[in-house]
Formats: structure tokens, sequence, C-alpha cells
């Protein structure tokens, strides 16, 4: 089933391009498309605001710590002024690094990358991808999925007390899952960690768009997000926290930007001198825009400010879960119980579909657009349903052939929205 061969087709529609092919996306009054509306815990659109700074910005953009020119030295300025805006809608303390990267997930390999030689990873089998695989080839512990946050907490302190030897160690958990939208007890866990001597990464990837996220009053020691999640475009993402472990190890990439003093030695070798700023971990020619658009959507939602937006978000996801509680074939998913405190993200299962048939019915009858799937937490979904792993498919994009469009993919029964 497809958009294209289907009721949508009734819809006021709009030829769009997509892989080279003519596709119809449905609209609906006023001409918004609906799509996107409850798929914002993939990737949320960005601002207009953002679009807006970004265009004003887009005629002056030029290299930034390279050239003397006006444009280069005014898109420095205004990179290094992006780099501080972070810092300040995380309440960075004062030595801490804010590096610019592409996602969550190339922030957390970041990380998983400067970890100081023997540190001990602690991480919840519940996480995300992004969250759960960076550190698999290094020495991780995976902690059981809790089923309360008190569990969470626990579990932690009882796996930090038994881990011998007491080397570097760290903790990285979500704040928010992608999953069932559920709180994770940040403070607390990073409580625990502090008092068995361990550091604590913050997947902040859903959590930064739905509250405010501050590092200091936290007490966490990284936190990591996405742009495209922020209401900012893709491809820019953010690592900030304590700067001796990103200064101390080796650039992630190396090359030009990183680099401060490079030389030949007299025995044929490179010697090499590294930044121990941010710029360490940004070789080559950084995503100018992308952290400026970071950076815009970062003070559009602290003029906005996240008190309103707490509550009519909690409206509306009040109101989508009433609604569903009145459908007796769906089931809403939860790992901390239904009164456990979320974000504005669901997810669901409906009695006799499959997911993938479902979205798409959703799509082609409604112009609506969910996520299907097990959402890049295998583990976490498969609790949630209390099925083996080889009753699900698979997570991702579907394989699709160039030029043609993926097919719903089957047996993967829970669907997210808003
Ligand atoms: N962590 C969580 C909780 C997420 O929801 C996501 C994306 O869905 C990620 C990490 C990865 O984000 P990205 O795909 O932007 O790297």
């Amino acid at each position: 089933m497809s958009v294209l061969n289907s009721a949508a087709d009734q819809a006021i529609c709009q030829p769009l391009p997509v892989l080279g092919r003519d596709v119809r996306v449905p609209l609906v009054a006023g001409g918004e498309v609906t799509y996107a509306a409850l798929d914002y815990a993939a990737s949320a659109p960005a601002l207009q605001r953002v679009w807006d700074d970004v265009a004003a910005y887009a005629p002056y953009y030029g290299s930034v710590h390279r050239g003397a020119g006006y444009l280069s030295q005014l898109s420095t300025d205004l990179f290094e002024q992006s780099r501080s805006t972070v810092a300040e809608f995380l309440g960075c303390r004062a030595d801490d690094q804010v590096v610019f990267t592409r996602s969550t997930t190339d922030s957390l390999n970041l990380l998983a990358a400067v970890l100081p030689p023997g540190t001990r990873v602690f991480v919840f089998e519940t996480e995300h991808h992004a969250s759960l695989l960076p550190w698999r080839d290094g020495d991780v512990s995976y902690l059981s999925a809790p089923r309360t946050p008190r569990e969470a907490v626990d579990t932690l302190a009882r796996a930090l007390a038994d881990r011998a030897p007491h080397g570097p160690a760290l903790v990285c958990v979500t704040g928010a899952s992608n999953v069932t939208g559920e709180l994770w007890p940040v403070r607390e866990l990073a409580a625990a960690a502090h008092a068995q001597g361990a550091r604590i990464v913050l997947d902040a990837a859903q959590l930064a768009p739905h509250h405010p996220v501050d590092i200091a009053e936290l007490d966490v020691d990284y936190v990591a997000f996405s742009g495209h999640k922020l209401y900012a475009p893709f491809g820019s993402g953010v690592l900030a926290g304590r700067a001796d472990w990103l200064r101390d190890a080796d650039p992630y990439l190396a090359g030009g930007g990183a680099s401060k003093k490079v030389a030949r030695r007299a025995d044929g070798t490179v010697d090499v001198e590294w930044h121990t700023t941010a710029a360490r971990h940004e070789a080559g020619s950084p995503n100018v825009i992308g952290g400026y658009a970071i950076a815009s959507a970062c003070r559009a939602l602290t003029e906005a400010g996240f008190g309103p937006l707490v509550v009519r978000e909690q409206e509306l996801v009040s109101r989508v879960l009433s609604g569903l509680a009145g459908i007796p074939q769906v089931k809403v998913l939860s790992l901390f119980g239904e009164d456990a405190p979320r974000v504005g993200v669901i997810s669901f299962v409906v009695e006799g579909w499959n997911s993938s048939h479902f979205a798409a019915a959703l799509s082609a009858e409604y112009g609506i657009g969910v996520r299907d799937g097990l959402f890049c937490a295998h583990p976490l979904v498969r609790t949630l349903l209390g099925s083996a792993p080889d009753a699900l498919g698979e997570c991702g994009a579907p394989e699709a052939e160039p030029g043609e469009l993926p097919q719903p993919h089957g047996g993967t029964p829970s669907l997210n929205a808003i």
C-alpha cells in the first residue's frame, strides 16, 4: 500500500520530486503537509525563524578559522558565537567544551573514541542504538531493563559498586526515551555515578527539544543532542562537557583545523601539535551553517520559554493518550507504567495489524505520518512487547534499489507518534 495509489489521491495533492520520480504528497486544509506532524520524534521540521536566520546569513558565509578576509572573519565570529549560544543553552560550566558534530550518534561515537584507556562503560539495554552501540568494542556492562526509575538508579549503583578495579567509568543514559517518551531519573543517576567516581553522559536527543537541559543543574558530565530534532535542519549536532578527556585524547578525525603545528622530522615521520580546544575534534571545514542553525534554534526555544511549551505539550499528550485509551485494540507502550512522566512521544501497537501496514494506511487514508518499526531500540521494544527477538523484523531504512521507493517492512509491531 502506498500514498501513490490510495485514497490520498483524492485529497489535495502536490507533486514532489523524490528519488527522481514524481510522488504526490497529500495535503490537508490550508495546504499543510500532515505527514510530518506526528513524526517529530524522528525529525522535527526546522522553525521558520531558523530558516530565516540561515537565509539572512547565507550570502555572507565563508571559511572559518582560516581566512583574513571580511567574510571569513564574520563567519568565524558567528560560528564561535554559535558555540557560546549552545553553551549558554545547555548551562555549561566555565571549562566545558562544546564540539559541533553531525548528530547525537556522531557525538556519542566521538565520546567513545576519547575515553581514557581502561574506561568501563555502563549502559542500560533499553537505550537507543546511538547510545547502546558506540561502546561495544570496549569494556561495557549492559544493564537489564528497569521497570521503575528507582530500580534504574539501584541497578546502576549496584553495578558500579561491583566493578573492579575502580578505574575510569562512564555511564550513558537517555534523558527521554524515543520509544516510550518516558523521562529517566537523570539527576539521581548522575548522583549514583558520581558517588562511585564515574562520569555520566546524557543522550538528550529527545529531551532537549521538550525540556530545559542544564548540564550544571543536572550535574552530568556530557550532553549530546541533534539539531534536526531541535527544530534546526539535518547535519549538525553537539557534544558538550568536560574538557579533559576531549583534550587528552587523539583527535576524532585527523586533519586541518584540528592541528596547530605540523612538521616533518629528520627521520621522515611527521610531528603534530593538536589544538586543545573543541577544534581538536572538528578537523576539516566545519558545518558552519549547521552550527549557526542550531544556535538559532536554541535562541528561539529560550525566547519562547520551555514553561509554556511543556504545558501545551502535556495537554496534547493527555488528549492523545485518552483518545487511544478509548480504542480497545490499541495498547500504548510503557516501561515505567502508564502514569510515568513523559515527553510528547508515544508508541502503540494495534491488535491484529502489522505496524508498517497500519502506518501506510494512516498515511494513505488520512495523510498522517508516523514512524513504525523498532525505532532503533530493538532490545527495549522486545522488552516492552515481551516477545522473542526472532519474532521481530528490522528497524531503520528498508532497503530499496536506486530509483525505487522503499517497501513497508514486515513483522514490526509498534508505531510512534507526536
Ligand atoms: N538518541 C535518541 C534517544 C534518539 O531518539 C535518536 C534518534 O532518534 C538518537 C539518539 C540518534 O540521533 P541521530 O540520528 O540524530 O544521531
